[in-house]
């Protein structure tokens, strides 16, 4: 076994362990293998792992990446990293998933192309709750907001939130902000039900996503504890 195939294993049984902790069933947390920095040769061993959803999180690199794996079936694609609106067709043209949404200019490009493409996108709403960490995201007071404006684009569905918390070292620390994006979702979603699709919360990487799932994320974002630490 490879260490990538090993390594995969590894996480799906703590997913699966974390999970039944907080009577959960481990099919509700998908596995995203963030794939930023490493080749694509890395890439397909982990689809031969049986791996199947990917993230990366610059549109340059990943226009290097992707196209040369699109002969593999059934790959999904997920841009995690910050999207600027100048970028926002070729994202279109590459992903499946945007998970980085913060702005309605950003939604109105996206849509934009989708639409000339024909072609529907997922989205995720990025919230920002670190403050001055993490300098992208909308602030929570804004997402009730920009919610009832993402409802004028037909090519975007929005299925659900996303945070990137403070990076703290003990995960017991993030859980707070794991906390509070699952509070902004049940609060979005009760004052208008269904706003949020598939009602996803993309929360957790390599050092805290045991914690993520006990806080209800349904997307774990996990690069280093699959492929190694990046340089
Ligand atoms: C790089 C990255 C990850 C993965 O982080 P690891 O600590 O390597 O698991 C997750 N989410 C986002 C947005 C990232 O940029």
């Amino acid at each position: 076994m490879n260490h990538i195939a090993h390594n995969l294993s590894a996480i799906r049984e703590r997913i699966a362990r974390a999970s039944q902790a907080s009577g959960r069933a481990p099919e509700e947390v998908l596995l995203l293998a963030i794939s930023k920095t490493f080749p694509v040769e890395l890439i397909e061993q982990a689809v031969e792992s049986g791996q199947c959803r990917f993230g990366e999180s610059r549109v340059q690199e990943a226009e290097g990446k992707i196209p040369p794996l699109r002969a593999i079936p059934n790959l999904e694609w997920h841009l995690v990293g910050h999207l600027q609106s100048n970028k926002a067709r070729r994202a279109a043209e590459l992903f499946d998933v945007i998970h980085s949404l913060d702005n309605v200019k950003l939604a109105a490009r996206l849509d934009q192309a989708c639409r000339e493409m024909g072609k529907k996108i997922s989205v995720l709403l990025q919230v920002d709750l670190g403050g001055e960490e993490t300098k992208f995201g909308t602030p929570p007071e804004k997402t009730a907001e920009i919610i009832k404006a993402l409802a004028a684009f037909p090519s975007l569905h929005l299925d659900g939130l996303m945070t990137i918390p403070p990076f703290l070292d003990d995960p017991e620390q993030v859980r707070p902000y794991f906390r509070m994006l699952r509070a902004i979702k049940d609060d979005m979603e009760a004052r208008n039900p269904g706003c949020l699709g598939k009602r996803h919360l993309s929360m957790g990487m390599s050092h805290d996503f045991e914690v993520a799932i006990s806080e209800g994320a349904t997307i774990v974002r996990i690069g280093t504890a699959i492929f190694g630490s990046r340089q």
